[in-house]
């Protein structure tokens, strides 16, 4: 192996680029020319990526987001635009490549290992955690102490003024960010995507928790089956007149900042493991981490299953729940 292509694609997520740096410095380590490509499958298309040195990754540990750039490119759900793709890949002689992404990356690495006969591996890289073989994305760790410094915040406020605060978090297809950082964050509910939301139960809860207490906060993902924050404080309201109620969307700042001791540690376990992997022959597979193992999923399995939160967690915050 001479020569391994690395870029990071979909959503950015804290901690891509401590997998971009100890990809770089494992190549470099192993006599292998580290090749990075710019925005993604965008940047394969367009003909963007460079031979990385070691000043390309010094003093980047720290910082959210991606040196490399990321992009959602439509052009490379087609064939043609794939084909542009390979050709660049050829012409720079690449022998391996690392994608650090969600699912739609991975899908996106496994066409393209069917249609060019190159090893792929794939690294998870997305603050939703929602990928199947692994516990922990890169990213998610960072995601969540985000969230729950915000939700520290929110808390402050609504103790002050006996509020009932409804607070959205990230989270379309899965409800892991909401789960763990509502415990975290010792929120009295959460709603998330893989639990029907009861409205009526959720407004006795309310009535209930609320009893003596001078705050609440209901931890909502944003792919609720019953809407977004907003539209649940508003579904509650007519039954809930004497409350207080709030709304607050954190939005993009989840993604950003850096990147957590877990996250830093994972990212640079994981992008020295997918070198080595390469070196070993191995093809398309995905790296994921249980308990504190480093293990390996193929890309086709990882893309194909669903990853879902552990359930345990809601009956743990329903235990707490103040009665
Ligand atoms: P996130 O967790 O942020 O959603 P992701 O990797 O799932 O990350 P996507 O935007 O879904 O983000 O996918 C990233 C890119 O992968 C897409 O922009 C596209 O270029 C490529 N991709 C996704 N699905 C396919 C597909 N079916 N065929 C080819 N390429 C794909």
């Amino acid at each position: 192996m001479k020569k391994i292509a690395l870029l990071t694609s979909g959503g950015d997520s804290p901690g891509m680029n401590a997998a971009i740096r100890s990809i770089v410095k494992t190549c470099l380590n192993k006599k292998i020319v580290p090749f990075g490509i710019f925005d993604g499958y965008q940047g394969m298309i367009d003909g963007r990526g460079k031979n990385m040195k070691y000043s390309d990754v010094d003093n980047i540990i720290q910082y959210g987001g991606t040196i490399l750039g990321s992009a959602r490119c439509k052009e490379f759900l087609e064939i043609e635009g794939r084909q542009k793709a390979i050709k660049f890949l050829k012409e720079n002689e690449v022998e391996g490549l690392i994608v650090i992404g969600g699912d739609g990356t991975f899908t996106g690495a496994k066409i393209l290992g069917q249609e060019m006969n190159i090893p792929i591996i794939g690294l998870p890289g997305t603050i939703d955690n929602d990928i199947y073989g692994t516990d922990y994305t890169i990213g998610f760790d960072t995601a969540l102490n985000t969230v729950i410094s915000a939700v520290d915040k929110i808390r402050d406020t609504a103790s002050s003024h006996h509020r009932v605060f409804f607070v959205e978090v990230m989270g379309r297809d899965a409800g892991f960010i909401a789960l763990y950082s509502a415990i975290a964050s010792g929120a009295e509910s959460v709603l998330i995507p893989e639990e029907i939301t009861d409205i009526p139960r959720l407004v006795e809860n309310i009535k209930n928790q609320n009893k003596g207490r001078r705050s609440t906060i209901i931890l909502v993902a944003e792919g609720d089956d019953e809407g977004h924050a907003l539209d649940i404080m508003n579904k509650v309201r007519p039954f809930l007149l004497e409350y207080d109620l709030r709304h607050s969307v954190l939005g993009h700042m989840q993604r950003g900042g850096s990147p957590s001791v877990q996250d830093r540690i994972l990212a640079t376990r994981m992008g020295n493991y997918a070198v080595d992997l390469l070196i070993e022959n191995n093809s398309n597979i995905t790296i994921g981490v249980r308990g504190t193992e480093l293990i390996t999923c193929s890309i086709a399995e990882a893309i194909k299953e669903h990853a879902s939160p552990d359930l345990a967690y809601l009956k743990l915050i329903e235990t707490l729940r103040t009665k």
